[in-house]
């Protein structure tokens, strides 16, 4: 973390900041995005600083699901989205955070590569994209099972 620039969810959870908390307890804390794709959205995270979300420690990041998943039934009971979406992109803030996201379109959840332009309209999808062959796959899939 740089110093000079103190982390702003390090800062919510010791109340230097505000935040409107939908839940806390002595390891982690949720709170409303304060610029949601749509009105719901929220974010958890630990209340440790600790950068990526693939270094949290096995039992708070089951912690972090847990609660993610108990907080996303009531979201979508409450709003009634058409889906609940769950999004660790690793940008903005360093400090891990899974963002759940109410989702009323099928693009509020993308990445840019998604989309591509057909007859001057703007789609979604993934025919687009190159599709390495079995023998690429299955090299990447021999790579990732190892440790
Ligand atoms: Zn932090």
């Amino acid at each position: 973390m740089d110093i000079d620039k103190p982390c702003i969810f390090c800062q919510i959870v010791r109340g230097e900041k505000p935040a409107s908390i939908i839940y806390q307890d002595d390891l982690i804390m949720a709170f409303m995005l304060i610029r949601p794709i749509h009105p719901g959205e929220f974010m958890i995270i630990p209340k440790e600083h600790i950068d990526e979300f693939c270094d949290i420690p096995d039992d708070l990041a089951c912690h972090i699901i847990i609660h993610a998943q108990r907080l996303s039934r009531n979201l979508r009971k409450k709003l009634n989205p058409k889906r609940v979406g769950l999004v660790v992109h690793g940008f903005g803030v360093a400090h891990a955070h899974l963002i759940v996201v109410p989702q009323h379109d099928e693009m509020d959840i993308v990445s840019g590569r998604h989309l591509y332009l057909e007859d001057g309209e703007i789609k979604f999808g993934v025919s687009h994209l190159p599709s390495p062959s079995r023998e690429e796959l299955n090299r990447m899939a021999e790579c990732l099972s190892e440790e």
